[in-house]
């Protein structure tokens, strides 16, 4: 598969390519272009000329276009699907690429039906201030390689809705699917509104310091999301940073593992643990530990992995190398700090990037495995007696995106929920988002939000108008 980019409506390759890898065989399944600078600069040119006249269409044309957009999506989701595979290793079947085409459709239809009016925020005789949301102008989307698809659709279609230009510039990882729908939507929505670069963390760079830049929508780890914040610096860009997690699960004494099991597994295991707002450590009551363990293990048993082509399968390979290495890295260490690696732990003989759901207990804070973000098929389990020193050990990150209580108690699950220091605290389930319900992260693990009514002000210029000495 060779795909293109989107400039002004145009279909172009770039000043050279390069190749993406299937990460469940290890072998080429794609090239995509490579933006020259001159390109960046097109492509933000584009979506600079392009933006006044679709600002002026106003919202309910916009949302008339982006739900044809929604329907494009569905309709075109089967073979999309298919190339999320075939790039990220994601499964089609289970919370895999059919799943991210549905999500896809649905958070490009939920911000095309939010009513936005102006609220009144002042008003008595002498004065009244309504409160609008203006376009920014043009906003620059920077997705990672784990959600390819669906992170760029976060970003993108808030955007959209509220009246600016984009310009879309997907993972060197995963590109295929991106470029591919972004031709696909181009056919819907006038040239220029919606444009996607490719290329890797260069041309990130060059597009997030453009000065023609008004807004950056970064979605990627810590450390490069400082690189876009200090690229902002000198435009002034308006920021939203969706960065990295290492998201603590509480699981209390008073659950049932056999019921809580399930959710808590794919909690911690969606996309082969590679989702930012995944459990990636477990502080497990005593009383229920071995009942905790003993079930996920049960389940870890049960879960068909492989080539994600094969609809028997719902957790596939790691998405690339350096991120496989990682992982086994840290399970290499967390062994050697004498943890006990109760399944998994070792990859497999043979192609692509295969790594066993890994089970580790007999570990705490101070060991890799638990301190940092491992985004992988790997589950960390730290037993604990007194809830307080759990809470302390949660919050002792300095991220926090996610977070999870488990319990039957519900004055306990709102308790707990309080002095978690996260952007989302769920209970009795975790990393389930939602396109009405505003997401982010706190600490490094960014600021602003996506999603629901905030989500899209966070797309647009706050404009007071004040009213005095007119009936307006
Ligand atoms: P990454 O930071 O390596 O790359 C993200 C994107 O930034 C890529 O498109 C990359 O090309 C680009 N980039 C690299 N250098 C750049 C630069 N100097 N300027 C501008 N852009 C640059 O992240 P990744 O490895 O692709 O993604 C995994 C990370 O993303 C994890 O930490 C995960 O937790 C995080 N993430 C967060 C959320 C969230 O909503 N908070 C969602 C998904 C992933």
């Amino acid at each position: 598969m060779r795909v293109t980019m989107t400039i002004n409506g145009e279909q172009v390759e770039g000043s050279t390519a390069f190749d993406v890898i299937n990460p469940a065989t290890g072998e080429v399944c794609g090239t995509a272009p490579t933006a020259s600078a001159h390109q960046v600069r097109q492509a933000i040119d584009a979506a600079r000329a392009a933006q006044p006249a679709w600002a002026a269409l106003g919202h309910t044309r916009r949302c008339e276009l982006l739900l044809q957009v929604a329907d494009l999506i569905e309709a075109e989701s089967g073979r999309l699907a298919a190339l999320i595979t075939t790039e990220q290793g994601k499964p089609l079947s289970g919370p895999g690429s059919l799943f991210e085409m549905e999500a896809a459709a649905g958070f490009t239809r939920v911000p095309a039906t939010l009513p936005m009016e102006p609220e009144v925020v002042f008003a008595d005789e002498t004065r009244r201030d309504e409160l609008h949301y203006a376009p920014l102008g043009v906003v620059a989307a920077i997705a990672p390689w784990n959600w390819p698809v669906m992170i760029a659709i976060w970003q993108i279609m808030p955007a959209l809705r509220m009246g600016n230009t984009v310009v879309l510039k997907p993972s060197e990882l995963t590109p295929l699917a991106t470029l591919e729908l972004v031709r696909l939507i181009d056919s819907v929505l006038p040239d220029g509104v919606l444009n996607a670069i490719s290329g890797d963390g260069q041309v990130g760079a060059e597009l997030t310091a453009d000065p023609g830049i008004d807004k950056i929508m970064f979605t990627g780890s810590v450390e490069t999301g400082r690189k876009v914040a200090g690229a902002a610096a000198d435009s002034l860009a308006r920021l939203t940073l969706e960065l990295g997690g290492n998201d603590a699960a509480i699981v209390l004494g008073d659950v049932d593992a056999s019921a809580v099991a399930e959710n808590l597994f794919w909690g911690a295991m969606i996309n082969m643990g590679q989702t930012c707002a995944c459990a990636k450590r477990l502080y497990v009551h005593s009383d229920v530990h071995d009942a905790v363990v003993e079930a996920l293990a049960t389940l870890a048993d049960a879960v068909p992995m492989g080539d994600g082509l094969d609809e028997a399968n719902v957790l596939g390979p790691i998405q690339n190398k350096a991120q496989f290495d990682k992982v086994s890295g840290l399970v290499d260490d967390a062994r050697a700090h004498g943890a006990t690696i109760v399944r998994g732990g070792a990859a497999p003989e043979g192609p692509g990037y295969f790594y066993p759901v890994t089970i580790v207990t007999d570990i705490s804070d101070g060991v890799g495995l638990v301190d940092v973000e491992q985004f992988g098929p790997v589950i960390p389990i730290v037993r604990f007696d007194d809830l307080d020193d759990a809470i302390a050990r949660a919050n002792s990150s300095s991220v926090g995106l996610g977070a999870s209580v488990w319990t039957n108690d519900a004055d306990i699950a709102r308790e707990v929920a309080q002095r978690l220091e996260a952007g989302t605290v769920w209970v009795n389930s975790h990393g389930t988002v939602h396109p009405m319900v505003p997401f982010g992260g706190s600490k490094h693990s960014g600021f602003g939000v996506e999603f629901g009514v905030e989500g899209l002000k966070g797309v647009a210029q706050p404009r007071i108008i004040s009213y005095a000495g007119l009936d307006a």
